[in-house]
């Protein structure tokens, strides 16, 4: 951080506030602390009768690798909304969200997924601007070497080990796979 987003001051250090335990941004300006905290990234396994809906990605990065339609939470929205617009914006089909799939924490770069299990509403799907392809998948086509992200192969692997029997929700964390 070079700027103070509260008064555009480049008057920053990184120190640990009074009664805090850890640094943070702080302006000496307008004493602003500037904390940061982890970002939410929502998604879905859609799933239509015994196929699994994955997308294969567009953009940067992991450019042609298959993903599950996963994205940033947007301010003012829910997660399921985040992870239902995510996978509209990516497979242009709409899903119902059965249940909470996984949480997956990525603490080397401040990230932590939340896949929801979801059900397409009717089989029609393409390619929202985001997706080079989007395809329905039997278990056994699954491409495991050419999947994007470990939070893609973490979701995958649970709902494949357990499908919807599961009571809870799988938790996991990058490298524990
Ligand atoms: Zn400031």
């Amino acid at each position: 951080m070079n700027y103070c987003s509260n008064c555009g001051s480049n008057q920053l250090v990184f120190e640990i506030p009074e009664g805090d335990n850890r640094a943070r941004y702080m302006c000496q300006q307008c004493n602003t602390i500037h904390y940061q905290n982890p970002k939410l990234v929502v998604g879905c396994l859609p799933v239509y009768e015994d196929k699994i809906l994955i997308c294969r990605r567009a953009i940067a990065p992991c450019y042609g690798l298959w993903n599950l339609p996963a994205g940033y939470l947007e301010n003012e929205e829910t997660v399921e909304e985040g992870a239902i617009r995510e996978t509209w914006e990516e497979a242009n089909t709409q899903v119902e969200v059965i249940k909470l799939h996984c949480i997956y924490n990525l603490p080397h770069i401040n990230q932590v997924y939340l896949h929801f299990l979801a059900k397409l509403k009717n089989p029609y799907f393409s390619c929202g601007s985001e997706s080079l392809e989007v395809k329905l998948f039997e278990e056994k086509d699954i491409p495991w070497n050419h999947l994007a992200f470990s939070s893609s192969k973490f979701a995958l692997k649970k709902y494949i080990q357990f499908k919807e029997n599961f009571p809870g929700v799988h938790i996991g964390t990058f490298n524990e796979l």
